[in-house]
């Protein structure tokens, strides 16, 4: 149906593509798979006319087609569903298909004949999307069918999708896949770019592996695995499991948090009446659908949540701190790593050097002179330390933390935290947006961390993470403590009801 002949494309210095080759076969669902930066997207966007390719040929059904735009690429039956949401929140979702169809038209006729079409096409795919529903009111994942239907109402045969699961829920993803396979029922075809190796062996009949800007594998799911597949995508083994030993330097309670409750500004119960304690020498972990309280919890350990928001007790060993500020709490040895890298772990705009000090600029070894005078040699070497023991890559201090990538950028931040020595750590979604050779690099760390000693609390949307990761595992569901459950017993099938149902 779709193929991409020696596909070539540079911007600037980067070669994005280089001499890609890809065949998509009709009505069949093809993974593209690959690490940040290999070369996905661009491929994809040259196939619907976003980019124009330096050199090379695009072939639809068989015939070198000419995609210099979006609409050659919708006129030849292929949509694309971006990585970010194109949608203009306050119009009702017909409004937003109609939108952008030329003008004349018959798309453009009206929305409300547009409404029934809608409804048809919803109700055949089973999408349960209201064509009259304002776009803002709607979940991540219903916004994501509006995406789908604004293509399939176009009359796409062929539907690349940049990523659509890295913004769903476990279930939504599981719904998501099976509306997929209801489309390729239907004939369609479908191009799915992710970097999770479970999704691709879930979902896809083939799947094409890139590296660097080329392409490194052409494989039928079925004949291949993700261990085959992730030494594809990295070019050396992986290990997919983290080998983790059980905790043996069990020590004292580290963390102790009793009938902890956070309110939001309306007087609602982000975290309600939460009680568990963090021990030394062993990784907690909360397992919970995003928006369930994880990031408030957090807030309020680390002390970033107001005060007035904060009730019941957080003990670190014999202490009281409840009442305690985040500086106070980083100066008793609390680090903490961020859900929101862009928000609260870099400033994007400062050096690796300036970065590796954040939260801890007013001590040794940046400052001195009792804090005033910033020692530019010793943070240069701090951070210089922190890239080499981390691999942060590039390797260069006086690079700003904007031209990292996100993996990069989560190894700075790692490493700037575990060079705390923390006593306790506390850390949200450690690995997400992650390529995976860091992934298993910042999960041996953990490890590491966890055996000298250190009380770990892990917070990850991701269930084989918190399992793979962690001794003890807590569901939390609408703020509340909904059970414990053995990482090593407990399926992902249990954990994902009690992150879903709550009991
Ligand atoms: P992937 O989708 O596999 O993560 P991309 O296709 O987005 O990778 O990017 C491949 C390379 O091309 C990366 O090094 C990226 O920084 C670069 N790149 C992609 N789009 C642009 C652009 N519009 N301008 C400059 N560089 C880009
Ligand atoms: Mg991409």
């Amino acid at each position: 149906m779709l193929e991409l002949r020696n596909i070539t494309k540079r911007f600037g210095d980067v070669l994005a593509n280089d001499r890609v080759n890809i065949t998509v076969q009709s009505g069949t669902i093809h993974a593209i798979i690959g690490e940040n930066g290999a070369g996905k997207s661009t491929a994809m966007r040259i196939a619907y006319g976003f980019y124009t390719a330096d050199s090379g040929e695009i072939l639809i059904d068989g015939t070198v087609c000419r995609i210099a735009a979006p609409r050659d690429a919708i006129a030849r039956g292929i949509g694309m569903v971006h990585q970010h949401f194109m949608l203009v929140g306050p119009m009702t979702v017909a409004e937003n298909i109609v939108l952008g169809a030329e003008p004349g038209s018959a798309l453009a006729l009206g929305v409300t004949t547009a409404s029934a079409d809608i409804r048809r096409l919803s109700g055949e795919l089973g999408l349960a999307v209201d064509p009259d529903a304002v776009v803002d009111h709607l979940s991540v994942g219903q916004q994501q069918r509006v995406e789908l239907l604004k293509a399939l109402y176009r009359h796409a045969q062929l539907l690349i999708l940049d990523e659509p699961t890295a913004v769903l829920t476990p279930r939504e993803v599981d719904e998501f896949f099976a509306i997929l396979r209801g489309m390729r029922e239907q004939g369609k075809t479908v191009v799915i770019i992710t970097h999770k190796l479970s999704e691709v062996l879930a979902i896809s009949d083939e799947v094409t592996v890139m590296r660097d800007g080329r392409v490194v594998g052409r494989l039928h799911t079925k004949e291949t695995n993700a261990a085959e597949l992730a030494r594809l995508m990295v070019d050396r083994d992986v290990l997919l499991r983290v080998d983790k030993p059980a905790a043996t330097m069990l020590g004292a309670t580290t963390l102790r948090v009793r009938s902890l409750s956070v309110r939001a500004h309306d007087g609602a119960a982000r975290v309600d009446r939460v009680s568990f304690d963090v021990r030394a020498g062993e990784i907690v972990g909360i397992a919970g659908v995003e928006g369930n309280g994880q990031t408030e919890l957090i807030e309020a350990l680390s002390g970033l949540a107001e005060a007035s928001t904060v009730s019941g007790e957080i003990r670190l060993g014999d202490q009281d701190i409840t009442r305690f500020g985040a500086r106070a709490r980083r100066e008793l040895g609390i680090a903490h790593i961020p859900e929101d890298r862009h928000r609260r772990g870099l400033l994007l705009e400062f050096d690796l050097a300036e970065n590796s000090i954040l939260g801890v600029h007013y001590r040794k070894p940046a400052a001195y002179a009792g804090g005033i005078l910033l020692d530019d040699p010793a943070i240069r070497r701090h951070a210089a330390d922190i890239i080499a023991a981390f691999d942060v890559r590039p390797a260069n201090v006086d690079l700003p933390a904007r031209a990292l990538s996100g993996g990069n950028q989560q190894k700075l931040i790692v490493g700037r935290e575990f060079d705390l020595r923390p006593t306790l750590l506390l850390v949200a979604q450690p690995t997400r947006g992650v390529d995976i050779g860091a992934i298993e690099f910042i999960h041996r760390k953990l490890i590491a961390l966890r055996d000298e000693g250190c009380a770990v609390l892990l917070v990850s949307a991701e269930i084989e993470e918190v399992t793979s990761l962690s001794d003890r595992v807590l569901v939390i569901h609408r703020g509340r403590i909904a059970g414990e459950v053995d990482p090593k017993a407990a399926t992902v099938d249990e954990i994902g009801l009690l992150m879903t149902r709550g009991h």
